[in-house]
């Protein structure tokens, strides 16, 4: 990933991640399921803004060619 924003979408997207992960393993007592809800919703979020991004990101849609190893339509 070479766009600074790709790199700074992607890592809050893996915080809110590990974040639900966490706060889905304590859902066992009601207060928390809640709060794994709310977390849920985060991370929905960090992955919209995350595939808005990169839906426009010429870099994103580069590498997404390289890693399916295909060529983007303009090469
Ligand atoms: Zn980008």
């Amino acid at each position: 990933m070479n766009c600074s924003e790709c790199r700074d979408l992607y890592r809050i997207y893996q915080s809110r991640n590990a974040q639900y992960i966490e706060a889905r393993s304590a859902a066992f007592f009601q207060v928390s399921a809640q709060i794994a809800m709310r977390t849920w919703g985060k991370l929905q979020r960090a992955l919209t803004d995350l595939r808005e991004h990169q839906a426009e990101c010429p870099w994103a849609i580069t590498a997404e060619y390289i890693s399916q190893n295909r060529r983007p339509p303009s090469a």
